[in-house]
């Protein structure tokens, strides 16, 4: 019986290749947990989480703690008991999903491995292998958003988030609409808040975008305010969609009975790991939901490959894909995700896919 030998929480901080502006916070490092797990024959597992104290309330110092609070628990269990397991961490720790979700990631992998299989297997048939990523524009500015749209543009990208929420709404709403008009049809084109808007706010933004190519706008305001989410919604022509409101399969089915959101953000961060995820998916399909699946900025291509396998296997994927390695200046595995011409393909080969360099690790590792 294969048991799991060693569970260890690697707090690292990766170096962006340049700051990213969204409301109410620049990130210039990743400031990430790593979790390496091995199994009782030598395999090891890897999984990552980033940290968002605004969305998932977890630092990387709390996710080290939780994670070392699970680990007696876990060490010596049997890898075919994955389900026992988060079954019992959900009841014996509340939250901390973004910690859990890390672990879970690695148990994925191995238990992937294990069986010879690439991760998404473990979740179901392949329905695509080859998706378009979304490219964050976050400059500070209209005309240095303008000139990244036209650059990632002729680079080969089909999918946008421009970042809002930082300034007024309606300059953000004309930045917005100018940015559209220089990518011009045929593309998948969103808009992120990050619960910057008050009710109000969010109400001139959809109406200046109105007659833009958005095809959707997302987290307009603050994540709990659901009956603020849906007025928004109601009063604009552009689809919204949900994220830091989300934190289980419950919010999701809240957020489409309060007609508060068309589409979902989905991240390992906040829901707790790849199964969940997968199954946000299936519920989303029932409730006819748009997905977009997400890496919070930024993840190493661990994390990046927890999302592609998910990709792979997910029943819809209508809002996209954000992976979010292109941001760093630097990676940790031996041969990095790479999107070329703003596409990303499923890694070949067993489990997530990815070598780790843990000499790399090592050089990004933080003591706590
Ligand atoms: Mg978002």
């Amino acid at each position: 019986m294969l048991t799991i030998k060693r569970i260890e929480a690697i707090a690292v901080s990766l170096p962006m290749a340049k700051p990213m502006k969204m409301a109410g916070v620049e990130i210039r490092a990743a400031d990430n947990l790593l979790v390496r797990v091995e199994a009782s024959d030598g395999t090891v597992g890897w999984g990552e989480a980033a940290s968002a104290p605004h969305m998932t309330g977890e630092t990387v110092e709390s996710m080290v703690a939780a994670v070392r609070y699970l680990v007696p628990a876990l060490e010596g269990r049997a890898l075919a008991d994955l389900h026992a397991i988060t079954e019992h961490w959900t009841f014996a720790l509340y939250g901390n999903h973004a910690a859990k979700s890390a672990v879970e990631m690695a148990l994925q992998d191995i238990t992937a491995k294990v069986a010879g299989v690439p991760a998404w297997q473990l979740f179901g048939a392949q329905r695509r292998d080859r998706m378009a990523v979304l490219w964050l524009i976050g400059t500070g500015s209209t005309n240095g958003d303008v000139a990244e749209a036209r650059a990632r543009k002729a680079a080969g990208f089909v999918a946008y988030k421009i970042k809002v929420g930082t300034g007024e709404a309606v300059e953000d709403a004309r930045r917005s609409a100018a940015i559209c008009d220089v990518l011009g049809p045929g593309n998948l084109i969103s808009s992120d808040a990050n619960q910057g808007y008050t009710v109000e706010q969010a109400l001139a933004y959809v109406d200046v975008v109105k007659n833009a190519a958005l095809d959707f706008f997302e987290q307009p305001v603050r994540s709990k305010d659901l009956a603020g989410m849906a007025q928004v919604a109601a009063a604009s022509r552009i689809l919204i969609g949900a994220d830091e409101g989300l934190h289980g399969l419950d919010d999701i089915q809240r957020h489409h009975d309060m007609k508060a959101a068309s589409g979902v953000s989905l991240k390992t961060i906040k829901l707790g790991g790849m199964r969940e995820v997968f199954d946000a998916g299936v519920l989303c399909a029932q409730l006819r939901l748009r997905v977009n699946l997400a890496n919070k900025v930024a993840e190493s291509s661990i994390g990046i490959a927890g999302v592609l396998h998910l990709a792979a296997a997910l029943p819809g994927l209508d809002w996209g894909l954000s992976i979010t390695n292109q941001y760093l200046a630097d990676d940790i595995v031996a041969r990095p995700i790479r999107v070329v011409e703003g596409h990303a393909e499923v890694p070949g080969g067993i489990g997530l896919g990815v070598e780790v360099d843990e000499a790399k690790v090592a050089r990004y590792r933080r003591e706590l």
